[in-house]
């Protein structure tokens, strides 16, 4: 069972986590998506995490890398985030494609992200041509292999889709479809503090069995909470970080960048 109490705490320092998501970066660096530029707005957020969090212990991106998902984009994005120095790992979202997606671990084993006397658990949910998400029977079984494994870390993890309701009809139609059988092994375990999500662009909080789920702003364009039907919203780009202290507690917060927002173009009904 959970073995976390028997930690030296003194040992451990805090660790910090970042999370962008849904970067939408496009084949030609100077293109538009969605009346903004994704690059532009993407390293003005990387710009404010170096200025805020200069020794994070590591830069998580959660899918939706690319929106234009050629070999060219993915290289682009690795090569600036190599600079910048931070550890960093990323997972897939429905429109990257899996073939060219630099996975940090071959799948269908979940990549992890060591921040003792946390762990970080990295699961593909993205299925080829769907927008909706899935996280493969084998995957689940080898995640709960690793959780056994894990038994003695405070656990976060992370997939790009949201395995809990937005309460967006149309964004939830593209949830995670067998969130279900996720959460039946999350709740066998209680050392798992933390799920993250990107894909529904927007900051939200849901607390489930003691776990605190969260989705976080997309660095480029923004989805209005609470709708029934696409709409974009009128806020900032942004990002997530994650505290994460040695007793397993932890604070998080979502920055949003100083940016002024192109006007919304009506005509735009999806993405
Ligand atoms: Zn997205």
């Amino acid at each position: 069972m959970n073995k976390v109490s028997s930690y030296n705490h003194q040992t451990h320092k805090k660790q910090t986590l970042i999370q962008i998501t849904d970067t939408h970066l496009m084949a030609d660096p100077n293109a538009v998506f969605l009346g903004h530029s994704p690059e532009q707005t993407f390293h003005a957020v990387m710009q404010d995490i170096q200025q805020r969090y200069p020794d994070a212990n590591a830069l998580l991106h959660t899918g939706d890398l690319a929106q234009e998902s050629v070999e060219s984009t993915y290289q682009r994005y690795q090569d600036y985030v190599a600079s910048t120095r931070y550890p960093c790992f990323q997972i897939p979202g429905n429109h990257d494609n899996l073939e060219l997606f630099p996975f940090s671990t071959a799948l269908p084993q979940p990549g992890v992200i060591d921040l003792d006397p946390w762990a970080v658990i990295l699961l593909n949910s993205a299925v080829k041509n769907h927008i909706d998400g899935f996280i493969q029977s084998e995957q689940l079984y080898l995640l709960e292999q690793q959780l056994m494994q894990l038994e003695d870390k405070f656990v976060v993890i992370a997939c790009h889709h949201h395995p809990i309701d937005m309460y967006s009809q149309w964004i939830d139609q593209h949830k995670l479809k067998n969130a279900l059988e996720l959460k039946k092994i999350l709740q066998r375990f209680n050392n798992i503090k933390v799920v993250l999500c990107g894909h529904v662009h927007q900051d939200s909080v849901n607390m489930w069995n003691q776990i605190a789920f969260f989705s976080t702003p997309s660095t480029c364009v923004q989805f209005k909470p609470r709708q029934q039907e696409f709409t974009l919203d009128q806020i900032a780009p942004g990002y997530r970080c994650l505290s994460l202290n040695p007793d397993g507690s932890f604070t998080t917060q979502v920055h949003r960048i100083d940016y002024e927002l192109p006007t919304i173009d009506p005509t735009i009904c999806g993405y």
